[in-house]
C-alpha cells in the first residue's frame, strides 16, 4: 500500500509519517528533504537558487545517504529550497527516485506537498495534513529553539505565510489538496490522536 502524506510547512507531517511507516513497516521517504538537499548544495557551492541548470546537476547527484544532514532543516536552507522546488525541471528530476521508491513492494509512505496529486496520484491512502499558519510558526519556533537555534515566533509566521503562498501559487505541481485526500487538520490534536485519526482513515482505505 502506498500512503501519500501532503500539506503545508510544519502542519504535523514529518512526524505522523514517521510514526505510520513504523506501524506498517514501510520505508519512509521525506520528499522535502530531497529538494531541500538540492537546495544545500546550491548554497554550499555559492550558486543562486534560480539557477536552473545548477539546480537540475544537483538534482541528479543527490543521494539518499544526505536526507538526514540536520543542516538540511536549516531556515536559510528552508527558503532556497522553496525557490528551487518551483522549477519544473528539478520537479521532473526528482519524480523517477520518487515513484521507484513508492512502487517497491510492500508499500511506502511518501509525505511532501504533491504526492497524492502528482508523484502516487493512484496512493491507496492519501492524507492532507494542515493546521492553521499560527499554530505551526510556533511548533517551528519551539523546534529551531529546541535545536539551539535563536527563532522569533514573528519572523517564523512570516516566514511560513510567505514559504505557504509560493509553494501554492508556483504553475508545477502547487501545494494543493488531492480531491480524493481525507483532510486532517492538527492544529488542535496531539501527535498522537493525529496518529489515531490517520489509522482510522487508512483501515478504511486498506482492502
Ligand atoms: O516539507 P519541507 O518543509 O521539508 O519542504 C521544504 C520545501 O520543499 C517546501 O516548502 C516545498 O517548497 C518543497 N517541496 C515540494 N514538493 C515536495 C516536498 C517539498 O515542492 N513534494
Amino acid at each position: 500500500m502506498i500512503i501519500a502524506i501532503d500539506g503545508p510547512a510544519a502542519a504535523g507531517k514529518g512526524t505522523l509519517a514517521r510514526r505510520l511507516a513504523a506501524h506498517f513497516g514501510y520505508p519512509h521517504l521525506d520528499t522535502g528533504a530531497l529538494y531541500r538537499a538540492v537546495a544545500r548544495r546550491l548554497l554550499d557551492a555559492g550558486q543562486e537558487p534560480t539557477d536552473e541548470a545548477a539546480a537540475v546537476a544537483a538534482a541528479h547527484s543527490v543521494g539518499a545517504a544526505e536526507l538526514g544532514d540536520p543542516r538540511l532543516r536549516d531556515e536559510a536552507v528552508g527558503r532556497a529550497t522553496s525557490v528551487v522546488s518551483a522549477l519544473p525541471a528539478v520537479r521532473a528530476t526528482l519524480l523517477d527516485f520518487q515513484r521507484r521508491f513508492a512502487h517497491t513492494p510492500p508499500g511506502a509512505v511518501l509525505d511532501g506537498r504533491d504526492i497524492g496529486t502528482v508523484v502516487c496520484p493512484d496512493a491507496e491512502a492519501k492524507l492532507f495534513v494542515t493546521a492553521g499558519a499560527e499554530e505551526r510558526a510556533r511548533r517551528r519556533a519551539k523546534e529551531l529553539r529546541e535545536r539551539g537555534v535563536p527563532a522569533i515566533d514573528a519572523r517564523v509566521l512570516q516566514d511560513i505565510k510567505e514559504r505557504d503562498a509560493r509553494d501554492s501559487s508556483r504553475d508545477t505541481a502547487p501545494l494543493t489538496q488531492a480531491a480524493d485526500a481525507y483532510v486532517l487538520d492538527t492544529t488542535q490534536l496531539d501527535p498522537d490522536a493525529a496518529f489515531e485519526a490517520a489509522l482510522a482513515y487508512i483501515a478504511t482505505r486498506d482492502t
